[in-house]
């Protein structure tokens, strides 16, 4: 793991970048690196420092250290509830995304997939455990610590008719999740708002935080005039009609360096 003296996710500097990758390269086709973590290559979060998550020199997700001691909530939050949701429970979700990964990447090297349904499921179930968590851990901090800025504050309120009026919805959402689950603030980028949203579980088949880039809709009004139930030859025949300057596009955007490349996706 790199060195992270104090907190992992607010020095930018303590990771290595990733700043190899061409814009230009972004917007064609062959974009291998982008599909995986390449060793070393480390993770900048297209949102900030804040968002990133540690990688160890492998290319495989670190386990982050809390940024405070096993203690340092008491009381809201005991110390062996604390040692035993990071050290086991965060630990496991990380272990997990990092086997479904290798997995993924050997079927890869061998084009066979015979597993592909469990391993994708793997790689959302842990996935989700792992980002939230990393997120969850650095939400909290000492009683009395922190307090809401007046402009955060104010941003919630406007949103959401009044700062104890989000606090009620959090909370109201939180009691009322079926089963294990997580209520959570979330920025939906497509109208820039924030939401409260209900997380039963936390992946169906999809990881928390994903901006889409490119999506294959394989709902049988896609394909069914023409393929009928053979959705494999719809897949196959889609990858010719991808349009590969928006994706690069998007994946630049996605990493927050839109203004970089023309509307081409050419670097500038
Ligand atoms: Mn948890």
């Amino acid at each position: 793991m790199h060195p992270c003296p104090s907190n992992p996710f607010l020095d930018r500097r303590q990771f290595v970048t990733a700043g190899g990758l061409a814009l230009a390269g972004l917007a064609m086709a062959q974009t291998p690196a982008l599909a995986q973590n390449a060793p070393g290559a480390g993770v900048h979060s297209a949102l900030g420092p804040l968002f990133d998550c540690p990688v160890n020199n492998d290319g495989t997700y670190a386990l982050p250290p809390l940024p405070y001691t096993y203690d340092a909530l008491e009381p809201a939050i005991d110390e062996q509830t604390m040692r035993l949701h990071h050290d086991l429970h965060f630990a496991a979700y990380q272990k997990g995304l990092n086997t479904a990964l290798g997995e993924l990447a050997l079927s890869r090297q061998r084009n066979d997939f015979p597993q592909i349904q469990y391993w994708e499921n793997q790689l959302a179930f842990h996935g989700s455990g792992y980002f939230l968590h990393v997120i969850f851990f650095q939400n909290l901090a000492p009683a009395g610590s922190t307090k809401p800025a007046e402009e955060l504050q104010k941003v919630l309120a406007d949103e959401f008719g009044g700062f104890n009026a989000f606090k009620a919805q959090l909370s109201a959402a939180a009691n009322a999740v079926e089963g294990s689950g997580w209520a959570m603030l979330g920025w939906q980028p497509f109208g820039r708002k924030l939401v409260v949203l209900q997380a039963e579980k936390h992946q169906n088949l999809t990881q928390w935080g994903v901006i889409p880039i490119l999506a294959l809709d394989v709902w049988e009004h896609a394909y069914y005039l023409k393929y009928h139930n053979v959705r494999a030859d719809y897949v196959k025949a889609w990858w010719e009609v991808v349009n590969w300057a928006n994706v690069g596009l998007r994946v630049a955007a996605a990493r927050g360096d839109f203004a970089a490349v023309d509307e081409s996706g050419v670097k500038k």
